[in-house]
This record gives structure tokens, C-alpha cells and sequence, in this order.
């Protein structure tokens, strides 16, 4: 069972696992390098088309590949990426993760921090996190990964980040 080997994987390992996974399977990943065939259509491309099809449907019947769906698709609101630079004067900006960032795990195995690429010790901070979509103000409680600082800065940064709490 897919169960019992997924139980092996350490967190980051898991993670890379799922991620692949869904590379692999998604339907947008072969669109996206198609090009235009709408005025051009020859042979292969109805041969690359209906072979995206049965692929398609192939993903459907795997409880892995469904997995790996679901795990990507939370993973894009889960952890957001911030930029502390101005967190002295009580500024930060924040924004959700781009795929790239998803799929290396920048804001959740590395620091969400923007300039750092600091990937051990970090802790999860809840965070509520404001935004625009579709021109409606929206509010979502988000994780943003620091890692533990040193005593001084440290004190320093969990006020700061405590006053961004709900
Ligand atoms: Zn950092």
C-alpha cells in the first residue's frame, strides 16, 4: 500500500515525493508546453492530444496522484513568503508563495523570509495575512516559517510578529 511506504519519508521527503507526483500527473504541466495547435493541427498533434487524454483519466483512479493533487493545492495557501526588511519600523509585506517556490519548499522548508535561506530551526508563526482577489479585501490565517534567532533579536521579533496575531 502507498500508505505504508509514504510512513517512511521524513517531511521534506514526503514533500518532494507528492510534488513530483503531481509534475508528473498534472493536467496544466503538458498544456503549458504545448504550443498553439488550434491553426496547425497535423498528426502528432492529435496522437500528443488524445494521449494527454488517457492520461488524464489514468490520474483519476490513483489515491497517490490524488494525494499529490491535494497536497499541492493546499500548499498554496498554507505558507506565505514576507518581506522583514522594514520590521523595525513595524513594516512588512507580504504575498502567497508562486510555484516555484511551492515546489522547493521556500516558506516552508526554508524561511519564509524572503532574503534568507535559512532552513534549520524554523518555527511555524500564524499569521493573518491580508489580500486582494477579485477586487475584494480577504483576510486568511497563514504560516509563515522563521527560523529561532538569537536571544536579542529574537525578543525583538516575537513582539513583532505577535502584534501581527489576531
Ligand atoms: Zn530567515
Amino acid at each position: 500500500m502507498y500508505h505504508r511506504n509514504l510512513a517512511h519519508l521524513n517531511p521534506y521527503e514526503l514533500h518532494k515525493h507528492l510534488i513530483n507526483e503531481y509534475m508528473l500527473t498534472k493536467p496544466g504541466a503538458t498544456k503549458l508546453l504545448q504550443r498553439d495547435t488550434s491553426r496547425d493541427k497535423t498528426d502528432h498533434d492529435v496522437v500528443r492530444e488524445n494521449h494527454r487524454f488517457l492520461w488524464d483519466d489514468e490520474t483519476v483512479d490513483s489515491w497517490e496522484k490524488q494525494l499529490a493533487k491535494k497536497y499541492y493545492d493546499k500548499l498554496f495557501r498554507e505558507y506565505c513568503i514576507a518581506d522583514l526588511s522594514r520590521y523595525k519600523e513595524n513594516k512588512v509585506a507580504m504575498r502567497w508563495r508562486i510555484e516555484k517556490e511551492v515546489i522547493v519548499g521556500k516558506g516552508q522548508f526554508v524561511c519564509g523570509d524572503r532574503h534568507c535561506e535559512e532552513r534549520n530551526e524554523l518555527r511555524s508563526w500564524e499569521v493573518n495575512f491580508g489580500y486582494q482577489e477579485h477586487g475584494q479585501k480577504k483576510n486568511a490565517l497563514v504560516k509563515l516559517r522563521h527560523e529561532v534567532e538569537e536571544k536579542t533579536r529574537e525578543e525583538e521579533f516575537d513582539e513583532f510578529l505577535e502584534d501581527l496575531l489576531l
